[in-house]
Order: structure tokens, then C-alpha cells, then sequence
């Protein structure tokens, strides 16, 4: 009831083509390019799930990392409405996009974290965009998500550092919450956009250090090339 009032009031527009009905319509959904085939994402050779390959492995502390989607237009529009105008209702949108992609991987008792915003973003923004999406795509796939990581970084605090020390500040930036036990557990690791990996590799080094066995990062584009 109180759907349909809002919706009187408010109605869904698709976000690309403005067209009423649903924030994306059926015709833009089909936009989304997917990426075929996945590939190490460090020498892009061809990978299956985008598994690091044997020779990257040794750089990265995660074993996959899965590209959903290329990151153009469509996408980029997506997430720009979804993060910077508050777009929370999208949540559910991205994480049906990334479930589209990854329902044919077997995640049995895996667990499903996301890369936490800072909390000065997480004010502004009202919401931490990757933690809605981790919790939708844990309905879609039936698995548990754990708020596991946690972002340390002080800005200030940072900026009265020399170079040396920065540096082992920003290494340090993600931990898992104290009272999080994930030792031997398979862990998907959620983000929006991946760049130079560092990000993901940070979060991934924390998660292993505190036991977890795999981890298998997702994210929505790359705006790597
Ligand atoms: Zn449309
Ligand atoms: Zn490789």
C-alpha cells in the first residue's frame, strides 16, 4: 500500500531512458555488458572464475577476482546515480546484476563480506553502498553476510606522517572486527570497482591473516584500460 502511494506520488522512472515502470526498464537492462571471458586480472590471460593465475599469485593475498560487467556508460551511470545521489533503492539492482553473473558458481558455505567505506563517506553518503549490495546478493544467494571488514584509516592522523610510515598506514587500512572468528572459511569479498587491485589485496591480506582459507573477490566493472 504504501508502495503504490509513493509510487503515485513518486513514480519509478528508468534512470537511463526515463521511461515509468521500474528504475531500470527492461530494454536499458540489457545494456549491461558482460565480460567474456574472465581472465587473471594482473597478465589478462584467460582464467576460469578469474582466477589469479599461479604466477600472479604469489602478489595477490586473494585467489579470484571476478569482473561482472564492463565498465562504460551503463554502469558507470548506475553507480554514479546509486553512490553520489543517494540512490540506496539501486542496492538491489547492482546485486542482482552481480548474481546474474556469478549463480552458476558453486559458494556453498561461503560467507559474503564486502570493502567498508571510511566513516566520514559512510556520514556524508548515509549508507556504505557496498554493504547493501553484500546484503541483497546474500538474499540471492542464500548465504551469510558478515560486516567482517572494518576501514581504520585517520585521515588527519595520516597526514602527520612522514612518507615511510604513511605508506605502512595505508598497508594497515583494513581489519577484521575483533569479535569476527572466520578461521578455514571461504570468503566473497564484495566491491564496486576495481582498479589497481591494491584495495581488494589489502582487505584480502586482513581476512587471511585472521584465518579465512579462500577469498574470492567480486566486483561490479574494472576501469582498468
Ligand atoms: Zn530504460
Ligand atoms: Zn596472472
Amino acid at each position: 500500500m504504501i508502495k503504490y502511494f509513493l509510487n503515485f506520488i513518486f513514480p519509478e522512472r528508468c534512470i537511463f531512458c526515463r521511461k515509468l515502470g521500474g528504475y531500470i526498464c527492461s530494454e536499458c537492462d540489457k545494456n549491461f555488458i558482460e565480460v567474456k571471458p574472465q581472465i587473471c586480472y594482473f597478465c589478462e590471460e584467460v582464467s576460469v572464475f578469474g582466477k589469479i593465475c599461479p604466477r600472479c599469485k604469489n602478489f595477490f593475498s586473494f585467489d579470484n577476482l571476478f569482473i561482472c560487467y564492463r565498465y562504460k556508460f551503463f554502469l558507470k551511470k548506475l553507480l554514479l546515480n546509486f553512490k553520489y545521489n543517494f540512490r540506496s533503492i539501486l542496492a538491489k539492482k547492482c546485486a542482482l546484476l552481480i548474481y546474474k553473473r556469478i549463480k552458476e558458481i558453486n559458494f556453498k558455505n561461503c560467507l559474503i563480506c564486502y570493502v567498508p567505506s571510511d566513516k566520514k563517506r559512510f556520514r556524508w553518503r548515509g549508507f556504505c553502498h557496498t554493504q547493501l549490495i553484500a546484503r541483497y546478493l546474500s538474499d540471492y544467494l542464500d548465504l551469510e553476510c558478515k560486516d567482517i571488514l572494518e576501514k581504520k584509516v585517520n585521515s588527519d592522523f595520516q597526514s602527520r606522517l612522514d612518507r615511510g610510515a604513511r605508506m605502512s598506514n595505508i598497508k594497515g587500512k583494513f581489519s577484521v572486527r575483533f569479535n569476527c572468528n572466520i578461521v578455514n572459511k571461504n570468503i566473497i569479498l564484495i566491491d564496486d570497482v576495481v582498479s589497481t587491485g591494491s584495495t581488494l589485496n589489502e582487505c584480502a591480506k586482513a581476512l587471511r591473516n585472521a584465518g579465512a582459507r579462500r577469498v574470492f573477490a567480486v566486483v561490479m566493472g574494472s576501469n582498468k584500460g
